[in-house]
């Protein structure tokens, strides 16, 4: 498309089940650095997701819309090789532990096994987020806690509603 050549994308894979401000963070620091972002939901059944695919992508849309160059997809594919279809250049992770280090090490290896020429990134955030995940948010919030500060808006209302179910 006109324009588009050159344009530096990264992806931004990860289960999002749901998005909390942790991801947000990371995602606003790196779409200052790259052209576009596109938030990759991997559809990845095993993991049992709370939320359906349709319903993890469409909070992250809701969480990221004041952002102009951030897009979201799913894909049931290998990273690097959607990654590829989508012709971008690196993938971006969020690093918050030591503990957090070695799977994305290892994570990171086999990708450049599969593509040595899609780099992976691993990007800090905010020491605010450091301890946030997307399940403590899930087991706070089903115990009826205060999430509020952890999770854009809409995906506080969703897991609301989730929990009233
Ligand atoms: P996974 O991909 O392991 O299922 P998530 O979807 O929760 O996990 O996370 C996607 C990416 O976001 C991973 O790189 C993860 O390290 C990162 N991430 C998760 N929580 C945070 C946080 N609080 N701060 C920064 N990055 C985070």
């Amino acid at each position: 498309m006109c324009g588009e050549k050159g344009m530096k994308k990264i992806i931004y894979p990860g289960t999002f089940d749901p998005i909390h401000n942790g991801h947000v963070d990371i995602a606003k620091r790196a779409s200052i650095i790259f052209d576009e972002l596109i938030f990759v939901i991997a559809e990845n059944p095993r993991k049992k997701p709370l939320f359906t695919t349709k319903e993890r992508k469409m909070l992250v849309e809701k969480s990221v819309n004041d952002i102009p160059n951030i897009k979201v997809k799913s894909t049931e594919k290998l990273v690097v090789e959607f990654a590829l279809g989508e012709t971008a250049v690196a993938i971006i992770r969020g690093l918050r532990h030591v503990s957090d280090f070695e799977f994305e090490f290892q994570m990171a290896l086999m990708n450049y096994h599969l593509n040595p020429d899609i780099s992976t990134m691993l990007m800090i955030p905010d020491e605010k987020y450091i301890h946030l995940n997307s399940t403590v948010v899930k087991e706070v919030a089903e115990l009826g806690g205060d999430i509020s500060h952890y999770v854009p808006k809409v995906v506080g209302e969703c897991l609301n509603i989730k929990f009233k179910q």
